[in-house]
């Protein structure tokens, strides 16, 4: 994998605010920009045993050594100083694949033990969830994402180049029924291949009570084959699921949350008009077309324990290596601060073209960040 630049470069100054953290910040996770990060994503590894086209190359990636990525222990101080050090409020664990890891129950039960009542989710594949799903909630996991972008079989094994179709069902209904819920299902449209299918997808989530959102394609893919002209906009996602369904806006206060949630009746027949009661509802996830930088509230861990304060962001703070080195929690706190002051004001993806020279995309893919 290529190395990203590590943190501790020159960050440009912001006109009228400092480039380096001032010595009075507030506490918590805090930038320029006066965004507060409270909510934690941690990957737990970078391996996966799918190869998702939009994500990972066929051949997948190479895996990070086993010594490089946190161990069980390193992974509850760091998410220990994250929520009693710095205001993080909600822990979303993800990777790679987190069902691969061997210890994943016991990190689980861990984090559940020091913090009894932090919501803490998890963002799976679903492969052998089936299996889990009930270790999972008894361990103390609050609920699940699920991805999956198609129902066919031929499509799904298109897609992730597994036919493991059966497996992510069973794996979602296991989620369900151990009580994991609300389930919420993750799906990547790519042109040509599972977008048509977009209203039969929403239609199994209604009728399942399952809340499918829909993520816009962005260039994190390992073999760099995004393009502007060819990804899924939200404005087509509104429009291909209009083919059967009326949205409006959710009342409810969007917080924060990626997702812009819409309530969904049935469309009347020859008409544009809603027919019928809510259905339930669906979010769309518009990181490109319509991004929601202003109001972020994230912080990223990567397996090998760097802090990254945005997907696109191309500067890294390793927090593992200082915790090694001894550092206290104190001065891993600072530091994990010192990163999350410089975060990027916005990733710069919506407005460029097909050819724009002014985007660079990440050398990381998005399963070796944690999604
Ligand atoms: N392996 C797990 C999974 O697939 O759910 C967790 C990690 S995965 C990187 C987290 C989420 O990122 C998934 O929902 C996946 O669909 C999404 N994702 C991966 N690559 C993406 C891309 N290039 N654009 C948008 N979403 C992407
Ligand atoms: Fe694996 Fe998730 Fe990436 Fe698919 S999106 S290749 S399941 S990490």
């Amino acid at each position: 994998m290529p190395q990203p630049r590590q943190g501790g470069s020159p960050v440009p100054g912001v006109q009228g605010i400092p480039a380096a953290r001032p010595a009075d910040a507030p506490a918590g996770l805090l930038d320029r920009y006066g965004r507060r990060a409270t909510d934690m994503r941690l990957s737990l590894t970078d391996k996966c045993n799918l190869r998702c086209t939009y994500c990972m190359p066929a051949e997948g990636l190479e895996w990070l050594a086993k010594q490089a990525v946190m161990s069980a222990e390193e992974i509850v101080r760091i998410v220990r100083v994250g929520v009693d050090l710095l205001g993080v409020r909600e822990l979303r664990l993800t990777g790679g694949e987190p069902l691969v890891r061997a210890d994943l129950i016991d990190i689980i039960a861990a984090l559940r033990q020091a913090h009894p009542d932090l919501p803490i989710s998890m963002t799976t594949n679903g492969v052998g969830l089936d299996k889990k799903a009930a270790a999972l909630k008894a361990a103390g996991l609050t609920r699940i994402n699920v991805s999956l972008d198609s129902l066919h079989k031929e499509t799904f094994a298109k897609l992730t180049r597994r036919p493991f179709l059966d497996r992510v069902l069973a794996g979602v209904d296991a989620a369900w029924a151990a009580g994991l819920g609300p389930v919420k299902l993750n799906a990547v449209l790519m042109r040509g291949i599972n977008d048509a299918e977009s209203p039969s997808l929403l239609a199994w989530a209604l009728d399942r009570g399952y809340e499918l959102r829909f993520i816009e394609q962005m260039p994190l893919d390992a073999d760099h084959g995004w393009t502007r002209r060819n990804m899924i906009t939200a404005a087509e996602i509104r429009e291909l699921l209009s083919a059967d369904y009326v949205l409006s806006r959710d009342p409810r206060a969007r917080d924060g949350a990626p997702a812009e949630r819409f309530e969904v009746r049935r469309r009347a027949a020859g008409s544009a008009e809603p027919e019928g009661p809510v259905l339930g509802t669906v979010g769309i996830i518009a990181s490109v077309t319509e991004p929601f930088c202003s109001d972020c509230r994230r912080t990223r861990i990567t397996a090998e324990g760097k802090i990254m304060s945005c997907l696109f962001s191309r500067e890294e703070f390793d927090l593992l290596g200082f915790l090694r080195a001894g550092a206290s929690d104190q001065e891993l706190a600072e530091r994990w601060q010192d990163a999350m002051w410089v975060k990027p004001k916005a990733h710069g993806m919506d407005h460029v073209g097909l050819d724009a020279p002014d985007f660079v995309q990440p050398d990381r893919s998005m399963s070796a960040i944690g999604g």
